[in-house]
């Protein structure tokens, strides 16, 4: 026999009463913090102690005590966060997180479930959240899907899908993609990571044509069809047509209606990332700019953006998912399904996308969409459009603004004004003297050539108070870095 000290990695007795009471404590600090949370800072710089301090921690060797780990994550990680659960956060595009979704997610790594396949109650809840999904969008309930990290891994699942259902496609499984001369079109305000999954598709970015927008910032649709038209001419093989609800950098919703009825005469694929735009099916004042999403055959949408299901929780949603199981299924022995016992239950959601172990993110989806309700969430939809639309108005009433893009949905666009030369270099300064301040985060973008201001109201907690704060504030640093 070895002499081995055999014993699990369970703390008993006085350690496991230690480690419980601790529990409780990071559950009400945490629930204080929250409750707090317009009290602190929206961001601020982490001091060179606390950088150093986090870049010089040693691998541990022996363990050490969970309460001094708690109180290094008190002191070092939790004051300088990105701060996207503030109201002052307007940055990029992030949900807020909710104290539901926190208890979801601490529920689910008890229970440490691997959803990558299997008979378990787990993969019926993921199940679940996937029919409601598409019940949203206005998809048949039998739609397929798989919950991802984001909609980065969802729209990369929809192109590659997309490329496979192409005739002979799922040859390109094993033979590649070579000789064939696929060609996909996404308006030229798509996300980068359309062109990027075209890329890690092995079709190469070059195989997405940029279609040029609107005044509205939205896909122009002749032009979609003029390219199809040249392509074809040309010799390629046009299979996808990417629409987006709800553009990154201003909100616009591309036509989708007009998109469906192109793609249904040309035979092509349509696709429709909806990373956040998609939830305005909830808000009934906003659903008539995503019209058209119910005709899509894939939707990419996050649950971490505006549901506020804390990170990370994508979707991916298809409407054959035959299609779906024919892009990621393999026959393996290890992977056996059986029609009894554990390895029951297929299709498994290893077979629809490219992760085999997976977490049980469908809890905090399925916690958060149902201790609220569609009808609350949408209303949060409602109160983001408003408050953006709060935020246009003033910046129109403001002499000294600008609004440098038109409001659909919940992303205003806007800048300081300031003589040619210098105006956006101020407006750049201006948004990081902003983030620095821990008033409020908007983030940065161009239009057309211009530095823009940008405000995505996309936090549950944001009022109109919190936008007229920034504007105030915004004000104050213009004068300190140009007195008049
Ligand atoms: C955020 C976003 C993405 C990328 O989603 P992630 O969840 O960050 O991977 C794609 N498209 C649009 C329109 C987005 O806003």
């Amino acid at each position: 026999m070895e002499t081995h000290d055999f014993r699990s990695l369970d703390p008993e007795g006085h350690d496991l009463e230690e480690l419980r009471a601790l529990g409780h404590r990071m559950l009400d600090d945490m629930f204080d913090n929250v409750s707090f949370l317009r009290e602190t800072p929206v961001w601020q710089p982490m001091p060179d102690a606390i950088r150093n301090g986090i870049r010089e921690q040693k691998m541990p060797h022996a363990g050490q005590n969970p309460q001094d780990l708690y109180d290094f994550f008190s002191s070092h990680i939790l004051p300088y966060a990105v701060g996207n659960r503030h109201p002052g956060f307007m940055g990029w595009v992030h949900g807020g997180g909710t104290l539901p979704g926190m208890l979801a997610e601490m529920l689910a790594a008890g229970l440490n479930a691997n959803l990558g396949g299997r008979d378990h109650a787990p993969v019926e809840l993921e199940r679940a959240v996937i029919r409601w999904t598409a019940e949203v969008l206005g998809l048949p309930v039998t739609s397929s899907g798989v919950l991802v990290t984001g909609s980065s891994m969802a729209n990369f699942i929809a192109v590659l899908t997309a490329s496979r259902a192409t005739e002979d496609g799922t040859e390109i499984r094993t033979k590649g993609i070579s000789g064939r001369r696929l060609r996909g079109y996404a308006a030229e305000t798509a996300h980068g990571c359309i062109s990027r999954a075209f890329d890690m598709c092995g079709l190469g970015s070059d195989a997405l044509k940029i279609i040029p927008v609107d005044d509205q910032f939205r896909m122009d649709i002749a032009a979609l069809k003029t390219a199809i038209a040249e392509d074809r001419a040309s010799g390629m093989e046009p299979f996808l047509v990417v629409g987006t609800a709800g553009a990154v950098d201003t909100g616009a919703c591309d036509p989708l209606d007009d998109i469906a009825a192109v793609a249904d005469v040309e035979n092509l694929w349509f696709h429709v990332d909806g990373a956040f735009g998609a939830l305005a099916r909830l808000a009934p004042d906003m659903r008539s700019l995503v019209a058209g999403i119910e005709k899509a055959d894939s939707v990419a949408l996050d649950f971490h953006k505006w549901a506020q299901v804390p990170y990370d929780a994508g979707c991916v949603i298809m409407r054959d998912g035959s299609r779906q199981r024919a892009t990621f299924a393999q026959n393996l022995a290890y992977l056996t399904k059986e029609t009894r016992g554990m390895a029951a239950n297929p299709p498994w959601f290893c077979d629809l996308g490219p992760d085999l172990s997976r977490g049980f993110r469908a809890l905090k989806v399925w916690m958060t969409i149902s201790v609220y309700g569609t009808v609350e969430l949408g209303r949060m939809v409602t109160q983001c459009c408003a408050v953006a639309r709060h935020l246009a108005d003033r910046v129109a009433a403001e002499p000294r603004l600008e609004l440098l893009a038109p409001v659909a949905l919940n992303i205003v666009c806007f800048r300081v004004k300031a003589d040619d030369a210098v105006v956006n270099d101020l407006n750049s300064e201006l948004i990081r003297d902003m983030q620095e301040s821990g008033v409020a985060a908007p983030s940065a973008t161009t239009l057309r050539g211009v530095r823009a201001i940008r405000c995505a109201i996309v936090n549950h907690r944001t009022l109109p108070e919190d936008v007229d704060c920034m504007i105030d504030h915004l004000f104050k640093l213009a004068d300190a870095r140009s007195p008049e």
